[in-house]
């Protein structure tokens, strides 16, 4: 694989709402979904036009549940249309590593027709819900059609994230098979210590010119950053999961107030890399 000559920046969004995160399972059954008030759509917009603000437009790759998807399939053409990537997040935020082989791969198929069906274009991309990945997950992704899978993350402090092998690889693009490849998350490795860089919660707990510092410190050493976010994210007036551990609560509710400015600073930080989607990286590459 050739070396990664022009220097990327991949923004992924998980487009879910507040109250499908793993974190609130426990205090907010699947059956309750339906009545609650979306916020998704909004706060994709949110993101959507902070993009379009910059005249340089940079390209993100948004990884969509289908579960939103079925209720908003304006929203998905929005995304599609505004020259981003559209890419499934699974359907219900079910842990692949928890389905069924042939509930898995039903999943996967079924969550990426639906998104070609809306915009009429081939789905390439799929990230894991909580990045709960394993090599059986990996294989079935594969066989389920998609050119690539977003969803290792290297922190394994994270009791969720999920492990696989990886071959050796010179950048941050592994080839899995001759047409499937893992592209994850960005961390910082500091000697055998793993420092969670890519994004989410901290990004929102870092002060930003130490979660610069280390950006600067990914790009140096892989020449491609993976960042990722959601859209709830950037609400902080989202209804509180009271009920929920301390620790959860400190995880989904620190500094939500500080997403959009802190996202806009980053792209200022870095506008001399080129932001584009991870099919369009991925094609650079093979
Ligand atoms: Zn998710």
């Amino acid at each position: 694989m050739p070396l990664i000559n022009n220097p990327s920046i991949l923004l992924t969004f998980d487009v879910e709402d507040w109250f499908q995160v793993e974190n609130f399972k426990e205090y907010i059954s699947f059956s309750t979904w339906n009545s609650f008030e979306l916020r998704v759509e909004k706060n994709t917009h949110k993101i959507l036009d902070l993009l379009d603000s910059f005249s340089f437009k940079p390209n993100a790759t948004f990884f969509i549940l289908g579960w939103i998807a079925e209720k908003l399939p304006e929203l998905v053409r929005q995304i599609h249309q505004r020259g981003h990537e559209v890419a499934s997040h699974g359907n219900d935020h079910h842990l692949c590593r928890n389905l069924t082989e042939p509930g898995l791969i039903l999943d996967l198929k079924s969550s990426k027709e639906r998104l070609e069906t809306i915009t009429n274009s081939r789905v390439y991309g799929f990230r894991a819900p909580s990045f709960a990945l394993d090599d059986r997950v990996l294989q079935a992704i594969a066989q389920a059609g998609y050119l690539y899978d977003s969803s290792y993350n290297s922190f394994s402090a994270h009791g969720r994230y999920g492990k696989i092998d990886l071959p050796n690889s010179t950048n941050a693009l592994y080839r899995i098979h001759k047409d499937f490849f893992e592209l994850p998350i960005s961390n910082l490795k500091i000697k055998n210590i793993v420092i969670p860089l890519g994004g989410g919660g901290y990004f929102r707990l870092f002060p930003f010119p130490l979660f610069k510092l280390g950006m600067a410190s990914i790009l140096k050493q892989d020449k491609t950053f993976v960042f990722y976010a959601h859209p709830w994210e950037f609400d902080p007036a989202q209804p509180r999961v009271e009920d929920a551990s301390r620790g959860f609560k400190f995880r989904h509710y620190i500094n939500l107030h500080r997403t959009e400015k802190k996202l806009r600073a980053l792209i200022s930080s870095f506008d001399r890399y080129k932001f584009i989607t991870c099919k369009d990286f991925i094609d650079q590459q093979r």
